[in-house]
């Protein structure tokens, strides 16, 4: 009999229960495919960049299988309704027996999966995994059988659960006879983009990266995270996007360096593992509530704000030319790497929502176009977390200074002057005001302020009150 596996967001050998189960039957054939869906990609704004990403890991994963005499097949399709097409027809040609595959969880995936299924009703045996999550999407709910609206009594629920889950690794698969050829898996036909020397390809690279921050930097997490000055955070979103690498993979290591990480609520380890679980909230909320995945805010009184439609400030803020330097770096970062500091990414999204007044979906599509790690769910609870519109988001009169953001979080101008160059000889006590500099007759490359933050504060806060006593 044969059996394929379908990867898509799981892109490696390593722990992968799609391709473990097809694998479990030692008299089986089996077979894999990837197919390239540029006009999906296309419509979801995914980054050219993170379509590179996904190519480099692809060919990774092409010769590790065939080393152990599994082909993968890469197809280059269009969108998913084709998928569905091709994969029937392939499923015919090749006399599959049975189908393997992680389950995704975004709408069009998932609608795209059920029309397989039915597709495929009678004549392939379909096995779907949930892969991507330390904890199934349901698994985790309040004593009336719902999801948790806010993170953290999630938290103390899904800790309970995690200890009582086994979330243990699965090796690679064994060779099955000898190495295969392969036909290297065309470059997709999608704008191309340099992901840049940080991000090596591989399960290896990502391997590593995670034990080398398990070992020697989760221990700083607490105290260094919020510093974008500083490399403290692990930088294995970009792996964890496209499931290079897997979160049950991230706990185990960590529970290596740290058995005790579930102990000390204040440690680095607890503070990380905190994070990955954020990362499974967001992901179990847009499985529980769909609209996230239409465009649709959480709170839906905050869809009768009136957002101002400004493309001159809305192309400023996208490039990085705002007048405020904790801003403009951080974009900075994101236009030129794919991969922007958490506590930047709070800071943009805050000012673009609340000093400009633009639509969050307007920055949510951009940090899609650009990131190496454009992931949905994170990326949409991020968003409506800052503007406000979210499950368990900041409320909506609390409003980030952006020059006091600076001043706190990167107090030297280390990271301000990475990436604005131009401000290299202000001097450190005028860096997040440069402007006030500049006004005593030194000549600035830098554009002044476009918004006055204490004036747009308050427009913004009466554009949420009209919009909460209209709703
Ligand atoms: P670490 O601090 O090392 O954290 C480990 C892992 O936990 C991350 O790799 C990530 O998978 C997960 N994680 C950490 N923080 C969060 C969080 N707040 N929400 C969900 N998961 C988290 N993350 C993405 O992976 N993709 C996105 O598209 C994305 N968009 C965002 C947009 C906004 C507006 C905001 C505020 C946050 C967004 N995040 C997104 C979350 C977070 O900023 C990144 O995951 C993090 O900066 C990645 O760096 P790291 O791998 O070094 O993280």
């Amino acid at each position: 009999t044969t059996h394929l596996v379908w990867l898509r967001n799981d892109l490696r050998i390593t722990d992968n229960k799609a391709l473990s189960a097809a694998c479990s039957d030692p008299q089986a054939k089996v077979m894999a495919v990837f197919i390239a869906t540029p006009a999906q990609w296309r419509q979801h704004n995914m980054a050219p960049r993170q379509a590179a990403f996904i190519h480099a890991n692809l060919l990774q994963v092409q010769a590790a299988l065939a080393a152990r005499g599994i082909e993968l097949i890469c197809h280059q399709g269009d969108d998913f309704a084709g998928s569905v097409n091709w994969l029937v027809e392939f499923c015919q040609r090749q006399q599959v027996a049975a189908l393997f595959y992680n389950r995704q969880y975004e709408i069009n995936e998932r609608q795209r999966d059920a029309r397989l299924e039915q597709a495929l009703a009678g004549q392939v045996s379909c096995h779907s995994f949930d892969d991507s999550l330390l904890l199934p999407p349901g698994s985790v709910q309040t004593g009336n059988g719902e999801m948790y609206k806010v993170y953290t009594p999630f938290r103390k629920a899904f800790l309970q659960r995690l200890t009582e889950s086994d979330v243990s690794s699965l090796p690679a698969p064994r060779p099955r006879g000898e190495a295969v050829g392969f036909t290297a898996a065309a470059a997709f036909d999608y704008p191309l983009a340099e992901v840049g020397e940080a991000y090596p390809a591989g399960e290896e690279a990502a391997l590593h990266r995670l034990r080398a921050f398990c070992r020697e930097q989760v221990q700083d997490y607490a105290a260094q995270r919020d510093l974008p000055a500083i490399a403290g955070t692990s930088n294995l979103s970009p792996y964890l996007a496209i499931g290079v690498i897997s979160p049950r993979q991230c706990v185990n290591r960590l529970r290596v360096e740290c058995p005790d990480v579930l102990e000390d609520p204040q440690s680095g380890a607890f503070c990380w593992l905190n994070e990955l679980i954020w990362r499974e909230f967001y992901r179990h909320l847009m499985v529980a509530y769909p609209a996230l995945c239409k465009h649709r805010p959480f709170i839906t009184w905050t869809d009768k704000v009136c957002w101002q439609r400004n493309d001159a400030a809305l192309l400023a803020w996208q490039q990085g030319n705002t007048g405020y330097p904790i801003v403009d770096a951080a974009m900075r970062q994101l236009n030129q790497t794919g991969w922007m500091h958490n506590r930047l990414r709070m800071i943009v999204a805050s000012f673009l929502v609340k000093d400009l007044l633009i639509d969050w979906r307007a920055g949510e599509q951009y940090f899609m176009s650009q990131l190496l790690d454009g992931d949905l769910a994170a990326n949409n609870g991020g968003w409506q977390w800052a503007a406000s519109t979210g499950t368990d988001a900041a409320p909506y009169f609390r409003i980030f200074n952006p020059t006091t953001q600076g001043e706190r979080f990167d107090p030297k101008g280390t990271f301000i002057r990475k990436w604005l160059p131009e401000l290299a000889d202000v001097p450190d006590n005028e860096l997040h005001q440069p402007h006030r500099w500049a006004e005593k007759q030194q000549v600035l490359n830098y554009p002044p302020p476009i918004v006055q933050h204490q004036q747009a504060r308050l427009e913004t806060l009466a554009a949420f009150e009209a919009a909460k006593r209209g709703g």
